[in-house]
């Protein structure tokens, strides 16, 4: 019989790693695509028709990466304010190109009804290297909270202080992935030192929503838009995804401030954690961006129909 927990090729079975651990982990990480060539040659794309604001730098020596969101042109104080994130974990690459397709094909269809503020590749050195974490060997999305270890974080945060209790609906853009049980939960129980639980994951696209502010009837009004996109991940026999009970076909529920989420972090009345299944035999990259983008407007049409 096969050994079921495979050890990971870096650090001590049971140890959680130092800094020796994170260094080799990290110069094992390589970049296999250009955050310039595909991300932000597609901002300046963009730049004629939205306000587009560098709200941080973050320097990984010998590299460098510059952050952008994109916010509506003009802003209007009466209008209620929308929030999209992808990219915050950057190897899931439908997150950042699905923010940036509503962007450029469906954003124009919100002027005069919502500010939008699109930060569509919060953590462009994994998004290079297709990964979860950032050089630190950190996940950024488990790392918006206060004294953010994170600088990917951290600067979304600075982002968005000053819009507090004025964001509407905010919706973050993520994918479930093969990798995510071959590589990156292998990877983070090695980090921590930990034992590694296989675990399954779903076949379909589904949602989380956030177990302190559920919002069911949000929630499937984008399970409904994407429906119509991609196919939903089923329960498992147990009545759960990804090992969390299923409230409603497509949506679990997770304590998103308590774990440091990115979608916790406006306290917006409307939140929700998108996860795009991209190794599905039946999801093309074209149709992944498609579902996410009709997330995107499912999510922001319900809230600016039914306001706080
Ligand atoms: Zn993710």
């Amino acid at each position: 019989m096969a050994n079921p927990t495979p050890s990971y090729p870096i650090g001590t079975p049971g140890q959680a790693w130092g800094a020796a651990e994170v260094a080799a982990w990290r110069s094992a990480q390589v970049p296999r695509r250009s955050y310039e060539v595909d991300v932000l040659s597609a901002i300046e794309r963009l730049r004629p028709r939205f306000d587009v604001v560098q709200y941080g730098k973050l320097d990984y020596a010998p590299d460098s990466y510059p952050v952008f969101a994109l916010r509506s042109r003009p802003w209007r104080e009466e209008l209620p304010t929308v929030l999209v994130t992808g990219g915050v974990h950057g190897y899931e690459t439908s997150g950042v190109h699905g923010a940036l397709q509503f962007l450029d094909r469906d954003a124009a269809g919100y002027d005069g009804r919502a500010n939008l503020l699109v930060a569509p590749c919060v953590s462009p050195w994994a998004y290079e290297r297709i990964h979860r974490w950032n050089a630190h060997a950190i996940d950024p999305n488990r790392s918006f909270r206060e004294d953010s270890p994170a600088p990917e974080s951290a600067a979304l945060m600075r982002l968005l202080a000053p819009l507090q209790g004025r964001i509407l609906m905010h919706i973050d853009l993520h994918e479930t992935t093969d990798s995510d049980e071959s590589e990156f939960r292998p990877a983070l129980a090695a980090r921590d030192g930990k034992d590694y639980e296989p675990g399954e994951i779903p076949d379909g696209f589904y949602l989380v929503d956030d177990s302190d502010n559920p919002q069911p009837e949000f929630q499937q009004a984008v399970i409904d838009a994407v429906a119509r996109v991609t196919h939903i991940a089923p329960a498992d026999a147990r009545g759960e995804i990804i090992g969390s009970k299923v409230f409603s076909p497509g949506v679990i529920r997770y304590a998103f401030k308590p774990l440091g989420l990115c979608a916790g972090m406006t306290g917006a009345r409307y939140t929700t954690t998108t996860e795009v299944y991209p190794d599905s035999p039946h999801a093309s990259p074209q149709q992944c961006n498609d579902a996410q983008a009709a997330a995107v407007r499912a999510a922001i049409d319900f809230a600016l129909a039914r306001p706080v």
